[in-house]
Formats: structure tokens, C-alpha cells, sequence
């Protein structure tokens, strides 16, 4: 049998969160408010070509547990870190003036700050059991559950709509962009803030807009298996921009603001004389077009049809995006062969997670077929987790 990893009840996630910070400035916080992971099932490197994706929440959540200050002053610690206590103002969590976690998690009060919001001084411990680094958007899911925290600290719920909360996910992109200086797309807040349980979340990252689409996995008979590699991609640093800045090009070379503008991509691969920059073009305008036909299909029940979308995805990343790498390229091959509808890299690339979508009877024997082939490649045991789309996603949770 399969050790599943398993995400943190809310009962959990809360009591760590608050023990953390019982010991960390021995007192009660104010509140504990949560936000998720996610995964995407179709439309990767799409978001900041305004194109089209498709995640889900995961169970997954991160725990903030905050108090307002009165002194105008923050301390922040967390779970991850081996330094205890950030200590500081609030005008020291501003672009260039902190890296690493404290960036992350400090990032939101200057983002709500810079759009008005009187964000008070405050205490502040993260726990989460979103997998670090894992492709699952750990990232997205502290700045969520912070930016929540914060704005609820100042007076302001931005979590009772979804017009609230697609503003909310805007500052949190801007505090990941400007403070933590990631270059990423939107698409982790938007899944973090505004997926519904039993919905995959299609975002429209034209205009920001989103559509549910009903995505309930135990009622069509399946399960997707969220595989992490646990090779790192912290080299997704240059690379990811890298990719951005090739999409950009490619997009002022055929006169279009984005590349979700292009409609024909024969003409535009004609029109484009870089052969990297062709390749990339193709995999963005292929990629959107799948995250269409995927809706279609899983509207229709058609899963085979979904998984060879899933399948398409993963080569045209790995292919002519080239943001795979050998562990994924492994744990993906072995779960086709082994009898997954569909499998494919998920996230930013370089590392992280691969999804599998499968008939429940097969998920054990993805899951060894997996392990197994990673194993006689001698890479890293990949960790396996049963990926569910998330209640009740993110929210205040105490008291
Ligand atoms: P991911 O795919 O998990 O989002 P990223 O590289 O985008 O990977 O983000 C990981 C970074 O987010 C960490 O290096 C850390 O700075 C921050 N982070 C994630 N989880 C936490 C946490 N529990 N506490 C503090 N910072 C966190
Ligand atoms: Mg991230």
C-alpha cells in the first residue's frame, strides 16, 4: 500500500500556527487565517502571455497567525526558516530591502499598503504543509494567507467575494513581482484565493476573469495523483524570465501585445526568424488552444481525450518550452506506462511536481511505477499526494 501524503486538517494547521506564535511572542493572536496550494492541470507558462490555465486549490493550506500592533512595528516568524524572529518596520518591507522568506511573507503589507489600505504594525507566525518548492505554490499560499491576515487586521475583509478576493490575488502578485522579485504570472493567487471546492478555476489572464468548471474527481470515477520529485528548482530563477522575456519578443516581433493575440500560428511561425523564439511561440498558442479542448473534454466525460491533452502539454514543455528536466521527464514516462490517462509537469518547471490523471484501481500502481523509476535512475524517491480540489479554501478560520 502507498503512503499518501496527506495535507493538514484545519484543526492542525490552526493549532500549529498558533503555537508557533504563543512561543515566538508569547501571547494569544488575534486570528488565524488560511490559504491553499495549487495545482494546474492545463495551461502552463500561459498566465504572462495572458493566456488561459486551469488550476485547482489543494487541501494543502498555509496558517497565518497574526495580531495588530499598536507601535507600527512587525515580527514575523516561521515554520521553515532557522532564523527565529524577523524584527523591523513597516517601511523596511518594501522592494529591495528584504529577500527570502521575509520577503514572501512581508511582501502583502506593502502591497495593500501601496493601494490604500492602513496596514497597522503586527505580530505574525506562518506553518504550512504545502510542500516547499514542490511546484504547489507555497509562495502564492503565504502571501494569500498573509495579505487575508493583514487586510482583516486593518479593518478591511477582502475575502467576501470574488471580486474582493481577484483584487486581493492582484496585490499579492504585485508583493511576489516588486518584493520577493519573482517574475511570476498570477495564475498561484488567483488559484490560491479564488478556486472553489469540487472546480477547477479557468482564469482568463487577459482580463483577469474566471469561470468554475466542474471538477469533481470521485464523481467521474478518478484521481489525480500530485507526484513531487523533490528536485529543486531554484534554477528556475534566470530561466523563468528567461522564457518571459523570449515570449516578448516573440509577441513585439509580430506586433501584438500579447501572444494570446495571435490567431493564426502558421503565419506566425513563419513571420518569426528566431528558431527559439518560434518554439516558444508554438508552445504558448498550442498550450492555450489545449486548456480549451481540455474544458470541453472534461465537460463532456471525455477523460481519455483530457489525458492526451495533459500528455501534449507535457511534451510541448519539455520539447520546445525545454522547462522539464530528467525527474519529471522519469515519473511522468513511468506513470503513462503504467497505465495513467494522462500525465505531465506542472508549474513553473526545472523540478517541482508532475500530476497524473488516473482510474482510482490503477493509483497504486502508478504510484510504485513511479517510485520505482526513480529509483533506478538513482533520483531523489518522489513523494506522492492525492490531490483533491480544496474546501474551503482560503479564509479566516479563528476565531
Ligand atoms: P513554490 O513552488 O513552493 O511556490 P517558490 O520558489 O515560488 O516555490 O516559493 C518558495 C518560497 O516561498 C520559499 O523559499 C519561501 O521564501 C517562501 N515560503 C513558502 N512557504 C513558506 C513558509 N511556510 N514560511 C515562510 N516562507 C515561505
Ligand atoms: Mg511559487
Amino acid at each position: 500500500m502507498s503512503e499518501w501524503q496527506q495535507a493538514w486538517t484545519a484543526e492542525t494547521g490552526v493549532r500549529t500556527a498558533q503555537e508557533l506564535f504563543r512561543r515566538a511572542f508569547g501571547a494569544e493572536p488575534d486570528g488565524v487565517w488560511a490559504s491553499p496550494g495549487r495545482v494546474n492541470l492545463i495551461g502552463e507558462h500561459t498566465d504572462y502571455n495572458g493566456g488561459l490555465c486551469l488550476p485547482i486549490a489543494l487541501p494543502h493550506r498555509t496558517y497565518v497567525a497574526a495580531s495588530a500592533r499598536s507601535d507600527g512595528r512587525v515580527r514575523m516568524t516561521t515554520d521553515i526558516g532557522t532564523e527565529p524572529v524577523w524584527e523591523g518596520t513597516l517601511a523596511e518591507l518594501a522592494p529591495r530591502k528584504v529577500s527570502g522568506w521575509v520577503a514572501y511573507c512581508g511582501g502583502p503589507a506593502w502591497a495593500l499598503t501601496g493601494a490604500g489600505v492602513a496596514v497597522p504594525g503586527f505580530d505574525l507566525a506562518v506553518a504550512s504543509c504545502v510542500p516547499l518548492g514542490a511546484g504547489l505554490s507555497s509562495s502564492a499560499a503565504v502571501e494569500c494567507a498573509v495579505g487575508l491576515a493583514l487586510a482583516q487586521l486593518a479593518g478591511h475583509r477582502l475575502d467576501a467575494g470574488d471580486a474582493d478576493r481577484a483584487r486581493l490575488a492582484a496585490l499579492c502578485v504585485r508583493a511576489e513581482n516588486e518584493v520577493a522579485g519573482a517574475p511570476t504570472g498570477g495564475m498561484d493567487q488567483a488559484a490560491s484565493l479564488r478556486a472553489q471546492a469540487g472546480h477547477a478555476l479557468l482564469l482568463d489572464c487577459r482580463d483577469g476573469s474566471v469561470e468554475q468548471v466542474r471538477f469533481d474527481l470521485d464523481a467521474a470515477g478518478l484521481a489525480l495523483l500530485v507526484i513531487d520529485t523533490r528536485a529543486s528548482h531554484s534554477l528556475a530563477d534566470g530561466q523563468y524570465g528567461a522564457r518571459r522575456a523570449a515570449c516578448e519578443r516573440g509577441a513585439a516581433r509580430l506586433g501584438v501585445t500579447t501572444l494570446r493575440e495571435v490567431t493564426d500560428l502558421n503565419a506566425a511561425l513563419a513571420a518569426l526568424d528566431d528558431d527559439e523564439v518560434r518554439r516558444r511561440v508554438r508552445h504558448v498558442v498550442t498550450e492555450i488552444g489545449r486548456v480549451t479542448d481540455f474544458v470541453a473534454a472534461s465537460e463532456a466525460g471525455d477523460w481519455a481525450t483530457a489525458g492526451r491533452l495533459m500528455d501534449a502539454s507535457h511534451d510541448s514543455l519539455r520539447d520546445d518550452y525545454e522547462v522539464s528536466c530528467v525527474e519529471l521527464d522519469v515519473v511522468v514516462a513511468a506513470a503513462r506506462g503504467a497505465g495513467a490517462l494522462g500525465a505531465r509537469m506542472t508549474g513553473g518547471g526545472f523540478g517541482g511536481s508532475a500530476i497524473a490523471l488516473v482510474r482510482p484501481e490503477k493509483m497504486e500502481t502508478v504510484a510504485h511505477a513511479v517510485r520505482v523509476a526513480a529509483s533506478v535512475r538513482g533520483l531523489p524517491t518522489p513523494e506522492i499526494h492525492l490531490a483533491i480540489p480544496s474546501d474551503p479554501g482560503a479564509c479566516l478560520i479563528e476565531p
